[in-house]
Formats: structure tokens, C-alpha cells, sequence
């Protein structure tokens, strides 16, 4: 078998990295990716930072000191082996650290079949997932407001919908994918899921050469788990990619082979999609393909192109000739069950051929680094906002809604009126159903006293700032337990909130 090694001309550019060795078969993987990296040539020069497990035991809650800081914000990109976040509360998840602070917006997992070597439900499968990386549920917004209950803040923001939505299809179009797949639950999150909704709509109109379709999340990932082959890229939110893309990987083979690449405008970080493993660590069984391919992504977003061709065709080859780590082992397709380090031996051996059943890797030639540095922050224009009224949330034990609503419609010296009262979304004042299950928690509509809550849809009418105050005061003095307030806002004469169901 011919070997063929290449080291980069002396006079090449290095890309500097800051590379991370992770934690559990963190080292193991790194140390085989980071082997089949030098023997292709990859114009790359890794700055090893201490991140992680060790960090987080000495102390430093983030799990990230000061030192790898530095030799992340001088050379601004990261190849990360996984780390094992301590179990306990008060340690912060790194991972979502290092993707807020370096603002890596999306999150980009391509999967791919690797039948008949790899078995897998569905031959033939490639689909990209790109998932927002920053927002949604992730901001971590969780209080618990009353005996019963608790809540979890879904922050969804337009720039990020549009970031992440322009990345998207200008993934699809430097990849040559031909179809943007949104998935949402705007059916039920009409504000949220739907602004994301808007923007792929508003987004999608300037890329016409690109296939483009809407689907609701649960029958989209659904139909994603049972007939991959109509999808391509999809573009979703935060939480429903971080679901979605894990049964891709899975169904796609095995989650221990697709990398994932977390971009932003000035950084980029690279890792497998798996975690540390601790239950394998140690014994050079670990298959590093998840971060080699991680790797792979990096030299694209390099405009390493040739090389990072070179390394998945020889990995491709390596699968084809049945080189197999444990984890895809199996009697019918594979020769030899090989561990980590002679898994990169193995590839490594093969730079320079060429799959023969799978198709040669083919790579976009420019460099996303260069383009994703040129995108410029759009300025959106400022709609007009005006108040209408607020919300005030109670935690009021006495389940009784309709004695509810008659105390809180006739509080003297309110500055508002009472429009509705709902528990769990669900108007349960005036006219509640009695079936309706209510919690200890309550939404109180109040708006002008000059609104007509009668007409359909309402006609709402401007309240001062300091009548929501005033209601808040007025309330308390009647001895009611006010735990937040929402301001009942219309931006641009469109109102941007959500009505109660039955309301
Ligand atoms: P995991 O992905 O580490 O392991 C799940 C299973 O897959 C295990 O049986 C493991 O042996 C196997 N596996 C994973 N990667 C493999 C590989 N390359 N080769 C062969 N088998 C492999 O998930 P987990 O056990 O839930 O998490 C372990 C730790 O990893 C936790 O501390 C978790 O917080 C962390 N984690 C880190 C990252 C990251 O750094 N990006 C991602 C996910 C989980």
C-alpha cells in the first residue's frame, strides 16, 4: 500500500489553533487526529490550551482560565476534543460558555450514510443540519415563581434569526445543496417560532436558485427519522437542532462520526458531536472520526481545501477496506478491528487514494473564514412602540378564577381594568370553563379604561408607563402577590403578544 505524506512547503502560512485535548478519549482522539493532520500537510500550527475537567476541579466553575482565553482570542479558532462537565450544581456547561462568549451562532452537523460499510437505517442519507446556537431556551432564563410553578424564558431575537437563517443558505449555496428545509412550532409559538418563520421567508426570497420549504417541528423530525432522502440542509432553532441533529448522526450510522463546526463572524470552533466517554477512555478503542471530520470543517473554513479532501478520501477508504474501530465492527463488513491510534495509522496510509464505492470528497474552494468575515451586521430599521396594557402574573392560592376575576374587576383606584384572567394560557375569566385544571399561578390582562374589550378583535387604546406601576401598587395594597409584570406592547400597530387560548 503506498503511504503518501506531504508536509507543508516552508514557506506556507500557518493557521494558528487553539486546540483543546478535552477530556475522557479527549487526548486519545486528539492525539489521532492531530497525526493524520501533520502527515496531510495541513497548514495548520496548534497552541495546546488547558480547558475542561482539570480546570473545572481546580476551582474555576467555567471551566476555562485566563491563560486559554488568550490563546483563544489571539488566534480565533478551536479544535476541541470533548470535556466532561463535572457532575454537580454550580459547574457551568463549557460548551455553551465558549459558544455565547465567541458569539458561534450557528451550528453546523453534517450527516452522512456510510452504508454498506457503516450500517444504517438509511442508505444513501447526507443531510446537514444547521441549528442555532445561542438562543431559545439556552439562555438559561429559569425562575420559579410560585409554590407550583416554574418557568424556563424562550428568548428568540430577529438579528439571530436572520444570522442564522443567512447561514443557512449560504451554506446550501457554497456546499451546492439545493434545498433549505425551516422547522418550527409556530402553530403554537406564533410570536417566536413564527418571527424565525418571517425571516426564512424574508431571507429565503433572495436565494430563488434554492429549493426552500416550512415544516412543523414534530412531523418534520418525524419524517426526517423515517425518509431522510427529502431533506438537505435543514435550519431550526436551538433546541429542536440540538434534538434533531443527534437523530440524524444516530440514524445516519453512528453518532461517533460526524463532526460539527460552531461559526461565528470573528471565531469558529471545531468538534466531534459526542461527548467524552468516559466509560472507554484510556484503552485506545475510541473511534476518532467524529473529530477528525470536526478537523476536516476546520480546513475547509481555512480554504484548505485539497487537504481536507485528501484526509476524507482516505478516510473513506480506510471505512471501504474495513479498517473498523469497535464501535462500527461488524462481522459482515469489516477485516480488521483496529484501535485508535492504528485507525489514524490506517488513514494515514491512505492519503493520497481514493474511495472507490463511496464518492471522492468534493469541496467548495473558497474559504468560509474569508466570507464569514465579510458579513456585515445588518441595521434593521426601528419600529414605532407603543403601550396597551400589561400583564400581571399572580400567585394566588385560592383556586376559585371566577372570585378571582370579580375582585380583581372591581379593585378600587385601579388605573387599569381587568380584560382576562388565564391559568396555564387557558382564559378562565369572564366565562372560564369549570373543567379547566388551574395552578396556583395567575395572567391578569389589565388594560385602558377606554379600551373596548368587547368588539372583536379588541380595540386596545395607548396606557401610560406609570398606570402599570400604579396597578402594581394598588394591587399590592389589596394584599394580592404580584410576581412579574409583562408590558403589553404594539410595534409598528401590530400586537406583539400572544392572546389566551379562548380568548
Ligand atoms: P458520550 O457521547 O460521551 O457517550 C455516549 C456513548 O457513546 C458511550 O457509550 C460512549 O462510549 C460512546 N462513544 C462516544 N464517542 C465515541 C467514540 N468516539 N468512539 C466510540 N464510542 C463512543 O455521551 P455521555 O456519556 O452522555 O457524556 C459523557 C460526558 O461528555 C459528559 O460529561 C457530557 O457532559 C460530556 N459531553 C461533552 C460534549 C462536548 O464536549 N462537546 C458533548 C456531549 C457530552
Amino acid at each position: 500500500m503506498s503511504t503518501t505524506q506531504t508536509t507543508p512547503p516552508p514557506t506556507q502560512t500557518l493557521t494558528k489553533v487553539a486546540v483543546a485535548q478535552g477530556d475522557g478519549i479527549g487526548p486519545e482522539i486528539m492525539s489521532a487526529t492531530l497525526r493524520i493532520l501533520e502527515a496531510a500537510g495541513a497548514p495548520i500550527d496548534p497552541e495546546f490550551i488547558q480547558i475542561g475537567e482539570k480546570t473545572y476541579l481546580n476551582g474555576d466553575a467555567s471551566g476555562i482560565g485566563e491563560d486559554a482565553w488568550e490563546t483563544i482570542n489571539k488566534n480565533k479558532l478551536i479544535l476541541k476534543a470533548p470535556i466532561t462537565t463535572p457532575q454537580g450544581k454550580g459547574y457551568k456547561s463549557l460548551n455553551v460558555t465558549l459558544r455565547k462568549s465567541l458569539n458561534l451562532y450557528a451550528n453546523i452537523r453534517p450527516c452522512r450514510s456510510l452504508t454498506p460499510f457503516v450500517p444504517s437505517l438509511h442508505p444513501n442519507m447526507n443531510v446537514v443540519v444547521v441549528r442555532e446556537n445561542e438562543e431559545d431556551l439556552y439562555a438559561g432564563i429559569e425562575h420559579r415563581q410560585t409554590p407550583e410553578v416554574l418557568q424556563c424564558l424562550k428568548l428568540i431575537t430577529i438579528p439571530g434569526s436572520r444570522k442564522i437563517v443567512r447561514e443557512a443558505f449560504e451554506y446550501a449555496r457554497t456546499n451546492g445543496r439545493k434545498k433549505v428545509t425551516c422547522m418550527v412550532k409556530d402553530n403554537i409559538m406564533k410570536l417566536t417560532d413564527g418571527a424565525f418563520h418571517d425571516m426564512f421567508k424574508e431571507i429565503g426570497a433572495e436565494y430563488p436558485d434554492i429549493e426552500q420549504e416550512v415544516q412543523i417541528i414534530d412531523i418534520g423530525a418525524a419524517r426526517l427519522a423515517s425518509n431522510p432522502l427529502n431533506y438537505d440542509v435543514v435550519v431550526t432553532l436551538n433546541l429542536y437542532g440540538d434534538i434533531i441533529s443527534d437523530i440524524t448522526a444516530e440514524i445516519a450510522g453512528s453518532v461517533g462520526l460526524a463532526g460539527s463546526a460552531n461559526i461565528g463572524k470573528n471565531f469558529a470552533m471545531f468538534e466531534a458531536i459526542h461527548g467524552s466517554a468516559p466509560d472507554i477512555a484510556g484503552q485506545n478503542i475510541a473511534n476518532p472520526s467524529g473529530l477528525l471530520n470536526g478537523a476536516v470543517m476546520m480546513l475547509q473554513h481555512i480554504g484548505a481545501t485539497d487537504i481536507a479532501e485528501n484526509i476524507t478520501n482516505a478516510w473513506l477508504k480506510t471505512l471501504e477496506d474495513g479498517v473498523h474501530t469497535a464501535d462500527i465492527f461488524s462481522e459482515n463488513f469489516s477485516t480488521e478491528k483496529v484501535g485508535t491510534q492504528e485507525f489514524a495509522d490506517a488513514v494515514i496510509a491512505r492519503l493520497g487514494q481514493r474511495p472507490s464505492t463511496f464518492e471522492p470528497a468534493k469541496y467548495a474552494a473558497s474559504s468560509r473564514r474569508e466570507a464569514q468575515n465579510e458579513v456585515v451586521e445588518e441595521s434593521l430599521p426601528t419600529p414605532s412602540k407603543e403601550l396597551m396594557g400589561v400583564d400581571v402574573f399572580l400567585d394566588h392560592a385560592n383556586k376559585d378564577a371566577q372570585k378571582l376575576g370579580e375582585a380583581l374587576s372591581s379593585l378600587e383606584g385601579a388605573p387599569l381594568k381587568l380584560k382576562m384572567i388565564t391559568n396555564r394560557g387557558v382564559k378562565v375569566f369572564p366565562n372560564g370553563n369549570p373543567e379547566t385544571f388551574c395552578t396556583d399561578h395567575w395572567r391578569c390582562r389589565f388594560v385602558s379604561l377606554d379600551s373596548n374589550i368587547q368588539v372583536s378583535p379588541p380595540d386596545y387604546r395607548p396606557v401610560h408607563a406609570l398606570e402599570v406601576i400604579e396597578l402594581q401598587k394598588t394591587l399590592t395594597e389589596h394584599g394580592f402577590d404580584v410576581i412579574k409584570t409583562e408590558n403589553l406592547y404594539f410595534f409598528d400597530g401590530d400586537r406583539g403578544f400572544s392572546l389566551g387560548q379562548g380568548e
